[in-house]
């Protein structure tokens, strides 16, 4: 079966879509994205994401190409299409094709979409969440924008092949005095001795997660403290627990920060116990409406 993906107003097989060279997101990563995850082929958390997109667009001042409805139709289609039960669908909205030149193009230029879906079985990050991941910590070197979701994710990917190259999962990254702001593709957690979660708060200095935000009405219901304020590198090693989370790997627990170990090793009861009820508290849109 080929896989299909959506570009410009035509579905076409994946091993082919492609975009103009002068497209501007691939000469100045000047667009945007989000990343769904499908789970028994429902989108989790679509309202909220779309709500995010459509932030980072006013931000840079790139129309929406569609109406949100019609966006759904498109995201329940491309997912329709590759037969997608658990997995993910990525959108990515350009500013457009133009000459290439610094300054925006003519307002007529029409802002590119690509919607791809692929399947991820459950088990890979079952499996890492039963065994819990190691992070590195590295400077965290990006712009100040970071809380606009665009495609210049060259020091995140930087980030995440050290942590590659180290033999772990992610990288977290540390501001100028030292506090953890985030992962390289995922918001970064601990737990204190008192069972408090305690996350960095969502200012300019990290992306605000859909699971980030998600998983804060979990721990209300299940009666969990939250605090938003800055922790240190220092602080996470030797937190009780610590934990990532993003849209492909919800909650996975972090049971070592260079080389320190994090509590016994083992993924964290409160992580554990997130991971299982976040699916509680996340919407689940529906299958063929236009959410
Ligand atoms: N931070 C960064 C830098 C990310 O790229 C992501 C994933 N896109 C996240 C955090 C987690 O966000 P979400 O929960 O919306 O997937």
């Amino acid at each position: 079966m080929s896989r299909i993906a959506y570009v410009n107003g035509r579905y076409v097989r994946h091993a082919e879509a492609a975009v103009h060279v002068e497209d501007r997101g691939y000469q100045f990563a000047d667009g945007v994205y989000e990343v769904c995850e499908i789970r028994d082929g429902f989108l989790t958390d679509e309202r909220r994401h779309i709500d995010r997109l459509i932030r980072s667009l006013a931000e840079l001042r790139i129309r929406m190409p569609m109406s949100r409805a019609a966006l759904g139709v498109v995201l329940r289609e491309v997912v329709r299409r590759n037969h997608v039960r658990d997995g993910l669908v990525y959108l990515q909205i350009t500013r457009g094709v133009a000459p290439r030149n610094h300054p925006f193009p003519s307002p007529e230029t029409e802002p590119a979409l690509v919607v791809t879906a692929k399947s991820v079985p459950r088990s890979v990050h079952d499996h890492s969440a039963e065994t819990g991941i190691a992070v590195i910590t590295l400077p965290d070197n990006r712009w100040d924008r970071v809380d606009i979701k665009t495609v210049g994710l060259l020091p995140n990917v930087l980030a995440k092949q050290a942590a590659r190259d180290a033999g772990v999962y992610e990288a977290w990254l540390y501001d100028a005095d030292g506090n953890v702001t985030e992962g390289s593709s995922t918001n970064a957690w601990i737990v204190t001795a008192d069972g408090t979660l305690v996350t960095r708060p969502a200012e300019h200095g990290i992306l605000r997660g859909i699971t980030r935000t998600v998983l804060m009405e979990v721990a209300a219901r299940l009666g969990v403290k939250v605090e938003e304020r800055k922790f240190s590198v220092e602080e996470a090693k030797r937190a009780r627990e610590a934990f990532i989370t993003g849209a492909t790997t919800i909650v996975t627990p972090v049971v070592k920060i260079d080389d320190q170990v994090i509590g016994n090793g083992a993924p964290g009861s409160v992580a554990t116990a997130l991971r299982k009820a976040f699916h509680d508290s996340a919407e689940r849109a529906p299958r063929w409406s236009h959410g």
